[in-house]
């Protein structure tokens, strides 16, 4: 057989296998079938001394893991926060791999390049971000927040004169980065990995929704000596709840301080006409993240930072070197943006995705999972036995199931237990408040009603057992 001949037959099986699989995802156990332990014994070999025939590789390897796959892509899993892959998406996707573009340089593929940069002006006019900022396709919500608070690390110590990229963070002026009691555990990261250390955050009082306080960011920040950076928070993990991102960056602002967005999943509020006023005064921000990979529903992995500040941005994270021509005529090259060097073309996906919704598809993908997570919320709330624990403003839903005379934590952990073995539908579980819960949140482009009921019937099902 001719080598081409045999990749054919390779990617033609490769594509009957993920067809198979995508057929199946909507009625397939939510939750793995296998674990770990099983998986090891099925693919723990040794090591060939000799090539393998590759069609004999991947088949094996897809048998292998097939019982240990979670069908998070699909319908009813309403686990962490986990979008599915758009079709357009996807098959993008696919492409982005056979064409195995690297996205790091003009150079290297113009093509990758103008795809990112004609998607990511799309984001900021269907986000309303200001038409200026710069935008880096980054593997996450982690990584955009890291270059967000990178350009904002550079940009606070450049106003006193202190050059970051050059002398680091060694006798540097202190910063004082001061975020929401309830913000997600990624920006510590960053911050750890930005080499300002956890010891810089000044935590500030959340309400009973889990926003941040305007007051009390407006104490914190007379308290202590600048620079700031304060980081908002649009989309609580756990409770989805919206910081009064307008208020914050007015009084933020008043202190000279940089204001961050963390906008993972809750940032696409944006994009629907019903929600945009909870992200009023969004735009004045000076740096926002968010992901791909979750609400817009392309496949893993893509998040997004932007920058209003390009200068920042690009002092933050460029990079040359004698090999890598000049930027010709002003191109994008993403080394300029990104913390990554070489880079899997994300692009093509987001841009795939953004013009097969348009915006109207965006904006009723938001809506509708806004609704569902509405519909089970209703649902649940009607049984004595249930408690829903925040506002249901986007798409998480936070369930607490009472035990008359026992602990409400410990049945509501069982509960959680008996819907993820059930496998109907996969929720995870949380502490909210102090109070155990099981967390709800809908993200999939492809979710229906119907889904939601059979969820609920899933868990009342579940709750009736314990
Ligand atoms: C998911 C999430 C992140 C992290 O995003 P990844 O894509 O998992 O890196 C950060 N912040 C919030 C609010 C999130 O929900």
């Amino acid at each position: 057989m001719s080598e081409f001949k045999e990749l054919k037959q390779l990617l033609d099986d490769t594509m009957i296998r993920s067809l198979t699989f995508l057929e199946d995802l909507p009625a397939r156990r939510v939750g793995p079938q296998a674990d770990a332990r099983r998986l090891r014994e099925s693919l723990r070999l040794p090591l060939p001394e000799q090539p393998q025939d590759p069609l004999r590789v991947v088949a094996e390897l897809a048998d292998a893991v097939e019982p240990g796959l979670v069908a998070t892509a699909g319908p009813r899993y309403f686990g962490f926060v986990i979008g599915g892959a758009l079709p357009a998406a996807l098959a993008a996707d696919w492409l982005a791999t056979a064409w195995d573009q690297n996205a790091g340089a003009t150079v290297v593929s113009p093509a990758a390049s103008v795809a990112e940069e004609v998607a990511g002006e799309w984001l900021k006019e269907l986000l309303g971000l200001p038409a200026h900022a710069s935008v880096g396709f980054v593997t996450g919500g982690q990584m955009a927040n890291f270059t967000g608070l990178a350009a904002g690390r550079q940009h606070v110590l450049a106003e006193l004169g202190w050059d970051v990229q050059h002398d680091g963070l060694m006798g540097a002026p202190q910063i004082t980065v001061i975020v929401g009691q309830e913000r997600h555990v990624t920006i510590d990261r960053a911050l750890r990995l930005l080499g300002l250390g956890t010891s810089c955050i000044t935590p500030v009082a959340t309400d009973d929704q889990g926003r941040m306080r305007p007051d009390a960011l407006r104490d914190a920040l007379e308290r202590a000596d600048g620079p700031f950076i304060v980081c908002a928070q649009v989309g609580n993990v756990n409770s989805g709840a919206i910081d009064p991102v307008g208020a914050i960056c007015e009084i933020a602002h008043e202190h000279g301080a940089w204001v961050h967005v963390d906008g993972a999943f809750g940032l696409w509020a944006a994009a629907s006409a019903r929600l945009r006023p909870l992200v009023e005064g969004m735009q004045h921000a000076d740096s926002w993240a968010t992901d791909a990979h979750k609400w817009l529903n392309v496949p893993y992995d893509c998040g997004l930072a932007f920058v209003a500040d390009s200068d920042s941005h690009r002092a933050a994270m460029t990079a040359t070197a004698e090999y890598i021509p000049p930027r010709i005529g002003g191109e994008r090259d993403a080394v300029d943006w990104n913390p990554e060097f070489s880079r899997r073309a994300r692009g093509f996906a987001v841009y795939a995705a953004l013009r097969s919704l348009g915006r109207g598809g965006v904006e009723s993908l938001i809506d509708r999972c806004c609704a569902h997570a509405r519909r089970f919320a209703e649902a649940l709330a009607a049984r004595d036995d249930i408690e829903i624990l925040s506002e249901v403003v986007l798409n998480q839903v936070l369930v607490r199931f009472l035990d008359p005379d026992g602990d409400h934590d410990e049945r509501t952990r069982a509960v959680i237990a008996a819907v993820q073995e059930d496998g109907t539908t996969w929720m995870g579980g949380t502490t909210w408040h102090g109070m155990g819960a099981m967390r709800i949140s809908v993200s999939n482009w492809s979710t229906t009603a119907e889904d939601v009921d059979r969820s609920v019937a899933a868990i009342l099902a579940a709750a009736n057992r314990i």
